[in-house]
């Protein structure tokens, strides 16, 4: 089925937009395919959960669509509405399970609960007695502790004998705790105890690994994995080089360009004092748009694990910022470009091709995957097609 994908629009209001943000959907496509190849015999979905990792489920959920991908899961089913017109004959199964009042969505949408918990069960068992057979997936808990059934009671609910026809699921599955930690043997004691539970459940699809679990190799990949963060070219793996392309860049106006003397601090709490004269550049993105005030250049007490703070990119030069990002302001010290470099209306590069997501992420103590979910709604977007 042919499905148009808007072409890139870059638009005057992009041109002139304070904050914008570049979607290289191609090099979504691109990375679903090198995930794809990575999976080996495994299918591969595409994990679009909280609107597609904060890039917009429509237009990645298109993309992954057309590159292939026929299996989707989202948190919750108002996602899974609003992501079946653009994965028409997909899969999509929703992880937080079905609620009581939300039966219609599910049918009306085609999606798939994904069963976690002895109450869910009954409450499903209920559903499929009033309207016959409908596909669900099972996830069963191997040491998360967060959703699933205990490994004996899912394996107690194969050799029921006695559950109803309708009862249909097409899939089993499992969440690594330590994935991303190549060397942590949290992963083989969950695959082994995953592994009990899928023979059980014999000629129905099995699938354990995220995008981190992709790279622990083929006992990892059962029947289908389920990539996110890799696909909008995050970091899946510590300590290891990201070998995804790269996907977003966030960019942001310099508003002002000022002049500051020696000994003068800087933002909010005053917490950083000028070393030397230095030329300061106020930009337009703050923590509402997901720029982290953990980020600041200075005055973070709970910051551990890197002590300085975060960079922009500019005129070819990263620039650190100065004291502490503000709610819709982040000062960056330029003192080290040539004063004719840069002008107030450019650009700074908050993340993108030069500062990499992950170390923006590790400046703010925290992971990528946080910050594309929050970066809120002040951005004007750009989807760029490139080859799908
Ligand atoms: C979010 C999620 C994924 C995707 O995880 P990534 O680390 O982003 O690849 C896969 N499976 C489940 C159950 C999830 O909650």
């Amino acid at each position: 089925m042919p499905f148009a994908i808007d072409p890139a629009v870059v638009t005057e209001e992009f041109e002139s937009a304070p904050l914008r943000l570049t979607i290289d959907l191609g090099a979504i496509a691109d990375n679903w395919r090198d995930l794809a190849k990575r999976s080996g015999s495994a299918r591969t979905a595409g994990i679009v959960k909280a609107d597609a990792y904060g890039l917009g489920i429509e237009d990645v959920g298109q993309t992954l669509y057309h590159a292939g991908a026929r299996d989707f899961f989202v948190a919750l089913p108002t996602e899974g509405a609003t992501l079946r017109p653009y994965a028409p004959e997909a899969r999509i199964f929703v992880l937080a399970g079905i609620w009581a009042g939300q039966e219609q969505i599910f049918f009306d949408n085609d999606l798939v609960p994904v069963i976690s918990s002895e109450e869910q069960l009954a409450f499903w068992m209920s559903v499929l007695s009033e309207r016959g057979e409908h596909p669900c997936a099972l996830q069963v808990d191997t040491g998360f502790n967060r959703l699933g059934l205990r490994p004996e009671d899912a394996l107690a609910l194969a050799g029921d004998v006695s559950r109803p026809a309708s009862f249909a699921p097409v899939l089993v599955m499992s969440h690594l705790a330590c994935g991303d930690d190549q060397a942590s043997p949290m992963s083989h004691r969950q695959l082994e105890s995953f592994r009990t539970v899928s023979t059980a459940y014999d000629g129905i699809d099995a699938s354990l690994s995220a995008s981190s679990g992709i790279f622990l190799g083929p006992d990892y990949h059962f029947d289908l994995t389920r990539p996110g963060i890799a696909l909008y070219g995050g970091e899946a793996l510590n300590g290891v080089a990201n070998p995804m392309r790269p996907v977003v860049k966030a960019e942001a106006r310099i508003l002002m360009l000022r002049d500051a003397k020696a000994g003068e601090t800087v933002s909010y709490g005053a917490t950083q004092t000028l070393a030397r004269d230095s030329r300061l550049a106020v930009v337009s993105a703050g923590y509402a748009d997901g720029f982290l005030r953990s980020n600041s250049g200075a005055g973070v007490p709970l910051r551990q694990a890197v002590q300085q703070g975060g960079t922009g990119f500019v005129s070819g030069t990263r620039v650190p910022i100065a004291g502490r990002v503000t709610m819709d302001m982040t000062i960056f010290d330029v003192t080290d470009l040539p004063r004719d470099a840069i002008r107030a209306g450019d650009y700074v590069e908050l993340f993108g091709d030069n500062i990499a997501l992950d170390d923006v992420a590790r400046a703010a103590g925290t992971i990528g995957y946080e910050i594309l979910t929050s970066l809120g709604l002040r951005y004007e977007r750009a989807y760029l097609e490139g080859e799908i």
